[in-house]
């Protein structure tokens, strides 16, 4: 007869253990019956810091499906939470009444945020005041998005690994951030002070405010949270207060069972609770030889012991050595063993280069890799795991543990790492689990993925689990057709996307996903993607849903890293006029612009403008945007010319003036730059833009493609010279349409033009082989016609909250600010104390 196995908790430890226990054939020995009091099947919690930053959707965090448990005939009870064990009658009872009868029972609770005492934090009735939250579960996620879209300003509380996650998610929804960390430098749990500064370098580049040593006493306002008030009686207002200050076991339930509890459930080297053989503990809410983990990988190898145990071997835990590789607010961080020296004649070799964000250290005794962390540069994490974990030999010079020297690599092959190598901590997934999941059918990364979970938790094994996969697979690797798909959500290229929509007269992003996504999912990565090309198919009929836009061209300007933004109006060609130079003079005194400044665009950029002011500056200004921001036509770069320069050969100004003209504001997969050169002398720089014109001898134009000068450095390539101004107008113009209609989401022309290749392109825009051109000429020119001043918005918002009012008191901005007479290093700045809209 089966015995009854009650699991209490459903999270990842419990479904974890279960899965072991059914690999060990437990199916056969046991009735398995789980409580879990989240209304929930079990999921991935390290993914909710993507499901909060948007990046990943809630469905794709579930671990076990329903069905799963359905398929492994175990009796799912959720929402159940269970209040009492009586171990001598042996039953568990639950707050919906029931008693359920066990003969093995696994207590895996997890843990809760810890909420540090904080006056005015909980309300009368025990539960927190409205605006601030922890950060655990799916229903908090949901509730931290929500009131991000409504608020402006949030503050973290702690600065570990969840307080960073959880403030880059924030971000994402354009709310400006400030964490507050007790400590004197961040992650000090993991890392040590040198580590913690240059992730500090790394997290404020992002535009997150830290303050350190900072200890939060109280948080004030009466229905809803106004500020916290720190130690030292500093008040930081804000609207909504996300608290990751540590974690706790959650005991209440053995405790009030009458079982041994310290920091968690005590446990023995088989996972059994001290008090009773037949009750035991795993994962967060377990207490081992004094230890209580808060990751995932013990976790595992407490749930492989614990299974093996009760389905009849003699396993025993002894403890795990903790290491961690993860990625931080998008920065890698690794780190094992010891932060700092202990002994005297420990070994501590350590690079720093701090404005780079890049530390690593090692601490060595006896020869053996003891300790050792890395920030912002993890390649040799690998090596430095292995040698932790199984104390293999270190290079003679110590150096070789930070770097390559381009010596031969001390660092393994794929081939050669053992089977048992764990290549995804998040998941506990090993070298041999890939290699298996290989040798069973799977022959693409991302199905390895799929079917082992490597790779999907904070995402840093990614590469070595693709390294793995090919290795494995040899000549049978395959490329995911996903890779193809024009957005992540949709499994269709973008051809046969737009020509399901055009079918279908798809409008809207949620029409698109109601009738092309599987099952009608909503993805939350593809919808800026499905905005786009919606708009470049429908230039009248789009349905605009707010949702499907950044957050710049929501509000029609573009964010800065301090949270405010940075306002451009257009000046087509460069061209400017004394009144308008006067309105903008008079708009940035008014509003007390903290800096102007001349963009390389030749545009006037004012910057560090609250979201609250956008509207009223624009309506005083009065002129059409430039669009500094925003996956679209942006700006076209003129020199002067035939008009005052000696060399001018064609009116580059005025032709420049037209091309802004007629293609501004046009939605396309990157941004496009334009230039306009009067002669080959290329004041204008035409040959590094993605559209450039050069006038030539004989009254002639030459168009230029594909060209950048950005993070990517690509000499244009010569497409076509032109006898007209108009033609250059034409020929530009079915150009752009063509790549708004065949590239894909991002992909900006430097990429665009090669792929598709220099000569297919000719043949389409310029000798119309495929007499598609006319089509292409009336599809720019229903765009052209359908172009509305965004701007209009400004002054009457489309969404309640648009431009909703910041709190008065953010400190603004956090750049430094500067006027024309300061030098590198001068004195005549006008510094943030001194400007008068700043916080001290
Ligand atoms: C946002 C976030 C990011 C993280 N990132 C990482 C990471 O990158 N790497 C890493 O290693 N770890 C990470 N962690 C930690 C990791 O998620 C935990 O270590 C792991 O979830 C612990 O598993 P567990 O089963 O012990 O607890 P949990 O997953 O919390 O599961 C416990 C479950 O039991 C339920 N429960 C509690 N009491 C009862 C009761 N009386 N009756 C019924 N049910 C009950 C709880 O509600 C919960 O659903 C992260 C955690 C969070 C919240
Ligand atoms: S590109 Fe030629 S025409 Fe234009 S400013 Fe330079 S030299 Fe003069």
């Amino acid at each position: 007869m089966k015995r009854r196995l009650v699991v209490v908790g459903n999270g990842m430890a419990a479904g974890r253990t279960v899965e072991e226990i059914l690999e060990r054939g437990g199916a056969d020995q046991f009735d398995i019956t789980m409580f879990g009091d989240e209304p929930y099947g079990n999921y991935n919690r390290i993914m909710l810091s993507h499901v909060l930053s948007g990046e990943e959707d809630e469905s794709g965090i579930f671990l076990n499906d329903l069905s799963w448990y359905e398929e492994n005939g175990i009796t799912l009870r959720a929402p159940v939470r269970i209040t009492r064990i009586d171990r001598f009658a042996k039953v568990v009872d639950g707050d919906d009444g029931s008693s359920t009868p066990y003969d093995v029972l696994v207590v895996a609770t997890g843990s809760r945020s810890f909420i540090p005492p904080m006056e005015g934090v909980f309300r009368p009735d025990g539960s927190l005041l409205d605006g601030v939250l922890g950060f655990r579960s799916i229903d908090d996620t949901r509730e931290i998005v929500r009131l991000a879209r409504l608020h402006e300003k949030a503050v973290v509380i702690g600065g570990g690994l969840l307080g960073l996650e959880a403030a880059r998610g924030l971000q994402s929804h354009g709310v400006h951030v400030e964490v507050l960390h007790a400590a004197g430098h961040l992650m000090n749990q993991q890392l040590d002070a040198a580590g913690g500064a240059c992730l500090l370098t790394s997290v404020e580049a992002l535009g997150i405010d830290v303050r350190l040593n900072a200890r939060s006493t109280a948080v004030t306002g009466d229905d809803h949270v106004t500020g916290v008030i720190l130690k030292d009686g500093t008040e930081i207002p804000c609207d909504l207060v996300v608290v990751a200050a540590g974690i706790r076991a959650n005991t209440d339930l053995a405790v009030t069972s009458g079982f041994s509890v310290e920091r968690g459930i005590v446990v023995d080297d088989s996972m059994a609770t001290v008090d009773d053989p037949d009750v035991f503990a795993v994962g967060e809410c377990a207490q081992h030889r004094g230890e209580v983990y808060g990751l995932v990988a013990p976790i595992w190898e407490q749930a492989r012991v614990l299974a093996s145990r009760l389905t009849g071997s003699d396993a025993e835990y002894h403890g795990s050595r903790v290491t961690t590789k993860l990625k931080v607010a998008g920065v890698d961080v690794a780190s094992m063993g010891i932060t700092a020296p202990e002994r005297d004649d420990d070994e501590f070799v350590v690079f720093s280069e701090p404005r780079r964000g890049v530390y690593k250290s090692v601490i060595i005794r006896d020869d053996r890799l003891i300790g050792a962390t890395c920030v912002g540069d993890v390649k040799k994490v690998a090596f430095l795991l292995q040698a932790f974990d199984r104390g293999l030999p270190l290079p003679e010079e110590r150096v070789g543990l930070l770097f390559d020297l381009g010596t031969a690599a001390a660092e393994p092959s794929v081939d050669e790492l053992p089977d048992d190598t764990q290549v995804c901590n998040c998941n506990g997934v090993s070298k041999g689990a890939l290699v298996k999941a290989v040798a069973d059918g799977c022959k693409t990364v991302p199905a390895v993925m799929d079917c082992t979970r490597a790779g999907k938790g904070c995402g840093s094994c990614k590469s070595l689990v693709t390294k793995i996969v090919e290795w494995a697979a040899g000549d049978d690797m395959r490329v995911d057709p996903a890779e193809h798909y024009y957005v992540p959500g949709i499994p269709l290229a973008k051809p046969e996307l737009m020509t399901a929509i055009t079918e279908q007269r798809l409008y809207s992003v949620s029409a698109v996903f109601a009738a092309l996504a599987p099952g009608g999912t909503e993805d939350a990565k593809s919808k800026m993607g499905l905005t786009s090309l919606l708009r470049t198919m429908w230039p009248q009929e789009f349905v605009d849903e707010r949702d499907g836009r950044f957050i710049n061209d929501r509000v029609h300007a573009n964010i800065q890293r301090d949270g405010t933004f940075s306002v451009v109006p257009q000046m087509k060609g460069g061209v400017t006029s004394v009144e308008q130079l006067r309105t903008i003079a008079d708009v940035a005194e008014k509003y007390r612009v903290p800096m102007i400044k001349l963009t390389g665009g030749q545009r006037i950029d004012l910057l560090g403008v609250p979201k609250e002011d956008l509207p009223k500056m624009w309506a005083d200004l009065d002129m059409p945007s430039g669009y500094a921001y925003g996956k679209s036509f942006r700006t076209v770069k003129t020199c002067v010319g035939s008009d005052f320069c000696r060399f001018g050969l064609g009116d580059s100004t005025a032709l420049g003036v037209a091309i802004e003209t007629r293609f501004q504001g046009i939605e396309s997969p990157g941004k496009v730059k334009m230039a306009v050169s009067g002669c080959p002398r290329n004041c204008a720089e035409s040959l590094v833009k993605d559209i450039g014109v050069v006038a030539v001898e004989g009254g002639r134009w030459e168009i230029y493609i594909g060209g950048a000068a950005g993070a990517h450095i690509r000499k244009g390539d010569l497409l076509v010279t032109v006898d007209t101004p108009e033609e250059v107008l034409t020929i530009s113009g079915r150009f752009l349409q063509y790549y708004r209609e065949n590239a894909k989401w991002l992909e900006r022309t430097y990429a665009f033009v090669p792929r598709i290749g220099l000569e297919r392109i000719r043949d389409v825009v310029v000798a119309d082989s495929d007499g598609m051109a006319a089509d292409l000429d009336a599809r720019m020119q229903q765009t052209v016609e359908g172009y509305r001043d965004p701007w209009k918005e400004g002054r009457e918002p489309a969404v309640p909250g648009q431009f909703r009012t910041a709190l008065p008191l953010i400190s603004l901005p956090q750049v430094p600010v500067r006027d024309g007479s300061t030098a590198l290093g001068g004195r005549a700045g006008r510094s943030v104390a001194t400007d008068p809209r700043r916080l001290p």
